[in-house]
């Protein structure tokens, strides 16, 4: 008789990333891939915030005034949300952290929060893309209603015939835009040097097409799996 003996490599999925960058680098969009491929989930706090303000919660309520003119929500409001994600069981394959954290106080707070935890990062991913191009790709994003993904109107529009409902939201308006690109460079651009001198920062060209951008995440992200 004949067997066949199959090994199965029990292997421990818990790639635990950052990825930073200004607003409307895609993040969201490369987000999705990631998650697909890697097994990870994506926590994006300006999703959470949003469905927060949605369900008309206190913090939704706290943080509507500040998304609305491009501002940061308080760090102590975003701190207290995010020791409560953390501890979801869905994250225990690994997350990707998409907007947060956005200044140094957050991220120190998170490396605290982790060091409770026993647990750790794998590695801070920075997309790179200039503020001309963030602004051509903001003030025509639209996102659909159903699923949360975003598109471009011409960059990336949704598939012919498909069944999506698009919206554009408030904040993606060219003023608030300009507020929210100044507000990045002031606050959460440092964060960079933060992760760099702890040597977790890989950049990434954010410029050029999604997939190709995508082909130069998974080469970086294929050295950190587990
Ligand atoms: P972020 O999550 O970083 O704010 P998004 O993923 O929502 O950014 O992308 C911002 C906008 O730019 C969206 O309209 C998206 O469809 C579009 N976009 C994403 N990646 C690219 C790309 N490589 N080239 C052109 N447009 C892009
Ligand atoms: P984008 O990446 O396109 O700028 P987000 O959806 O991440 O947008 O964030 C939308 C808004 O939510 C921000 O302008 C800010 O007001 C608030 N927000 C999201 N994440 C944070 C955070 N970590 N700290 C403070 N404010 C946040």
């Amino acid at each position: 008789m004949i067997v066949n003996v199959v090994e199965y490599t029990i292997r421990e999925l818990t790639m635990k990333i950052i990825f930073l960058g200004p607003p409307g680098a895609g993040k969201g969009t490369q987000s999705e891939f990631i998650c697909r491929d890697y097994g990870v989930v994506q926590l994006s706090t300006g999703d959470i915030l949003r469905a927060n303000r949605k369900a008309g919660t206190e913090l939704g309520r706290k943080a509507q005034e500040y998304m609305d003119k491009g501002e940061l929500v308080p760090d102590s409001l975003i701190i207290d949300m995010i020791k409560e994600e953390l501890k979801k069981p869905e994250l225990a394959n690994g997350y990707i952290l998409d907007g947060f954290p956005r200044t140094v106080a957050q991220a120190e707070a998170l490396d605290k929060l982790l060091t409770e935890m026993s647990d750790k990062l794998d590695t801070t991913l920075v997309l790179e893309v200039d503020n001309e191009e963030l602004i051509k790709r903001l003030t025509a994003r639209r996102v659909d209603r159903k699923t949360g993904k975003s598109y471009h109107l011409i960059f990336n529009p949704p598939p012919e015939g498909a069944d999506v409902d698009l919206y554009q939201r408030d904040d993606d308006k060219e003023e608030t835009v300009r507020n929210r690109l100044k507000v990045y460079e002031a606050q959460t651009f440092p964060l960079i040097e933060y992760y760099s001198a702890k040597n977790m920062a890989e950049r990434v060209n954010g410029l050029g097409k999604i997939d190709e951008i995508y082909g130069e995440i998974k080469k970086i992200l294929d050295k950190y799996k587990k």
